[in-house]
């Protein structure tokens, strides 16, 4: 990995690689055996907080029947969103995980400099992406319960291949649905977080 991929934060990367390690090959192979594949779905309007538009570059790189995505700028400087094995999930989770990677490039966080994988910083990032993404969700594609109950359910399923702790994923469903249930449009909830952190 270059010094610049290992600034990115990557969707599903919120307790880290070591659980990863948890995942056997043969688990791995009756996945990749009995995975469903899925239309992949047309990325959605996404621009940083310069102004600048953001590239969705669809890639059948990283793990094998893992759909992820991956927020950075490319080679040339340019803010790109990489979407890897994305057939392997839910076209209602494509959708979370591009506006997922695009909240990354929203708030800031790109450009910013990348907090310890796992500390409380870096958790926080994966939690406002989190929220942008099932906000935007919410509002562009009018999700109404059951659609947030797909997301939620793709979510879980994704994790649990990963090897993730039920304890894990519960939290992160419950801090979707919070923002789902409680706040208001996306652009304000972004403007808050760049507020606060001297960005606006
Ligand atoms: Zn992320």
């Amino acid at each position: 990995m270059s010094p610049q991929n290992t600034t990115l934060c990557c969707m599903l990367s919120v307790l880290g690689l070591a659980l990863c390690t948890t995942y056997s090959d043969e688990a791995k192979a009756q996945n990749t055996q009995t995975q469903a594949t899925y239309a992949v779905v047309e990325p959605p309007e996404c621009t940083n907080d310069k102004g600048e538009n953001i590239r969705f570059i669809d890639s059948n790189k990283g793990r094998a029947g893992m759909a992820t995505g991956m927020a950075i700028r490319d080679q040339n400087g340019k803010p790109v969103v990489i979407r890897s094995n994305y057939a392997n999930t839910p076209p209602e989770f494509q959708s979370f995980i591009d506006r997922h990677e695009c909240a990354h490039h929203q708030t800031g966080d790109v450009d910013r400099p990348h907090p310890p994988r796992n500390s409380s910083a870096h958790l926080m990032n994966e939690s406002i992406s989190d929220c942008v993404a099932i906000l935007r969700i919410r509002d562009e594609e009018g999700y109404d319960r059951a659609g947030f109950l797909k997301v939620a359910t793709a979510l879980r399923n994704e994790m649990a291949k990963i090897g993730f702790p039920e304890i894990s994923i519960s939290s992160r469903i419950s801090n979707i649905d919070n923002c789902y249930t409680e706040y208001g449009s996306p652009q304000d909830f972004i403007d808050g977080v760049l507020k606060q952190r001297g960005l606006i």
